[in-house]
């Protein structure tokens, strides 16, 4: 028998209700809202973390990988047991323990051109905790054609990015240009395990805005971070008239 206490929405929101600008038919919307994780590391994990605490109803996990024992310096839901064990389901047996009343979706699949449509339908945000290039393409171009918000995210060094993608607005490739070929080398430059939690949190941060509807949105602007200096600044970034992704002059 399971005597361990129940946490009611009622008080998993309470310090939400409070807010300056929130409203409560906002705040009741998170139980019905579904997020996507795409990219079950570091910054995955801090993001679900957050959103799960905070009352948001259902998460979609998807990442391929297994967990391996050097994870554990950075992604905070694993546990040396763990090892060996896909991400997904250990990211998911934490995250009810936060929440056992959560619904959680995993996915063992790496998210591609053939597989997107279907592994995020039923998502309304989709957060990029990836480290690899290509299906941060293939995210940029869904958030273009779904409508969807899409907010990227990378930790490497001491140096986080938060950036928002949504219809109509500046997209990743106007800002970066193509990252088809582009990996995180955290294995060689290193990575702060707290920079890493930076942009999962700003991440999750972006989420509950959007859907409490208060605050200025990083779509369409760049959040860095800086731990060496602890500094951050935040930069609007233009859209490329040229941009293959999001120009009307190039349709997809
Ligand atoms: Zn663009």
């Amino acid at each position: 028998m399971d005597c361990s206490p129940v946490i009611s929405d009622k008080e998993r929101v309470r310090r939400l209700v409070s807010l300056p600008g929130v409203k409560p038919e906002r705040v009741a919307r998170l139980r019905d809202t579904t997020v996507a994780i795409v990219g079950v590391g570091g910054i995955g994990q801090a993001a679900a973390q957050h959103l799960v605490a905070q009352g948001v109803g259902r998460i979609i996990l998807i990442d391929p990988d297994r967990v391996e024992a050097h994870n554990l310096s950075r992604q905070i839901l694993l546990t040396p047991p763990m090892v060996g064990q896909f991400k997904v389901d250990a990211a998911a047996e934490r995250l009810w323990e936060l929440s056992p009343t959560v619904q959680i979706e995993q996915r063992r699949d790496q998210l591609d051109e053939a597989n997107v449509d279907a592994l995020l339908q039923e998502a309304a945000i989709v957060l990029d905790g990836v480290d690899l290039g290509q299906p941060r393409e293939v995210l940029n171009r869904y958030a273009m054609r779904s409508g969807k918000p899409v907010f990227f995210a990378g930790a490497t060094g001491y140096e986080a990015q938060v950036f928002g993608v949504h219809g109509g607005q500046p997209c990743l490739t106007c800002l970066f240009g193509s990252v088809a070929d582009v990996e995180d080398d955290c294995a060689a430059t290193g990575v702060l395990g707290p920079v890493v939690g930076m942009a999962g949190l700003v991440q999750a941060q972006e989420v509950l805005k959007w859907v409490l509807q208060v605050g200025q949105s990083l779509v369409g602007r760049l959040w860095q971070w800086d731990g060496f200096s602890g500094s951050t600044r935040i930069i609007a970034i233009p859209s490329r008239t040229d941009c293959p992704v999001c120009s009307p002059a190039h349709p997809q």
